[in-house]
Parts: structure tokens; C-alpha cells; sequence
């Protein structure tokens, strides 16, 4: 789920998902191995995917059902057991086409269904900071979480404390002083 996050997130914020170092950071950082090289098609085609699963996570539990059936038929994963290094055996998506899009979109579209499956869709929360609106899973207790990053909690509160000392400040001055 993190990648299909972080998919979704990459295309949202217009430039970090941009260029073909952007999607083999991406690919490190998601652990995706293929024996194919990236092309600029799989650029394209994540792109596209980020904006299908950014409408996948803003919409109803059956609508997703739906847009996620949607994408598997596309990317038509195969699962395979796989074991390598430390990770005892687990299910590995290969997409048939083989291509690396069609990869990240079958393991992102697995995950999504999983959640969906076991009605998680809603541990699925957007940033309440202005100008972020990054997703993220909320696995707090009462699911009160707001804020994607710590970064983003305390921008926030240092607005708010502006915001609170310029209203402080502005009718203090306004008060006509007795004496
Ligand atoms: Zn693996
Ligand atoms: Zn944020």
C-alpha cells in the first residue's frame, strides 16, 4: 500500500515523478526488480496510474471496487512466491505484459483491493495542511491523524500561531485605551 501511496503522492505534487531518475528513484525505493529497463512509456504510464488511484482513494468503497477492478484487468497480475533475501516466501504480482509500469500497477492495484477487501479504505486520509493534501494511512486508534508528515503538524501550528498573534495583535490595536 505505501507504493500505491507514494504513487499517488509523486503525481499530486507535479515533480517528482517528472523525469526517468524520478521513476528509477521511485522503483529503488519500492524495491521493484524487473529484467526489463525503464522506458519513457513507463513514465507515461505511472503517470496516468497515479492520477487512476488518486480517484481510487477519493472514492466510495464500491466505486474503488470498481476503478481497481479497472486497473487489474489492465495490468492482469500474475501472483508468483518468491523468497529472496531476508523475506521468506511471499507473493510476488508480475504483470503478463512485463513491462515496469505494468508491474507497479499490478502490485499497487493488489494492495488497493486487499484493502478494500477487508474495508481499510478508510485508514486512507488526506493532509489537512493547505497546499499538501498528501495521502497517507492513518493507523492511529481513533483515526484523529491530520497531518501526512511531521513537517506538515508543524508548518501548520506555526501558521496557526501567526495567524492567532496577527487577530491578537490587530484588536488589541483597535481597543481604545482607557486612561
Ligand atoms: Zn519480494
Ligand atoms: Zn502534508
Amino acid at each position: 500500500m505505501r507504493m500505491a501511496i507514494d504513487l499517488v503522492n509523486a503525481g499530486e505534487s507535479h515533480s517528482s515523478l517528472e523525469t526517468m531518475d524520478d521513476l528509477s528513484a521511485f522503483l529503488d525505493r519500492h524495491e521493484v526488480r524487473s529484467t526489463r529497463t525503464p522506458i519513457h512509456a513507463d513514465l507515461a504510464q505511472l503517470r496516468r496510474l497515479s492520477g487512476e488511484l488518486r480517484e481510487v482513494l477519493g472514492a466510495s468503497r464500491d466505486a474503488a471496487a470498481r476503478r481497481v477492478n479497472r486497473i487489474l484487468t489492465e495490468s492482469d497480475p500474475c501472483p508468483r512466491l518468491a523468497r529472496h533475501g531476508d523475506h521468506d516466501w511471499h507473493l510476488h504480482y508480475d504483470a503478463r505484459d512485463g513491462s515496469v509500469a505494468s508491474m507497479v500497477a499490478a502490485r499497487a492495484a493488489m494492495a488497493v483491493a486487499c484493502f478494500i477487501r477487508a474495508d481499510e479504505l478508510s485508514t486512507v486520509a488526506r493532509c489537512s495542511r493547505s497546499g499538501c493534501r498528501a495521502y497517507f494511512v492513518d493507523l492511529s486508534r481513533n483515526r484523529h491523524r491530520r497531518y501526512c508528515s511531521a513537517r506538515c503538524s508543524n508548518s501548520d501550528a506555526v501558521a496557526a500561531f501567526r495567524t492567532r498573534r496577527a487577530s491578537s495583535s490587530a484588536t488589541s490595536s483597535s481597543t481604545p485605551r482607557r486612561g
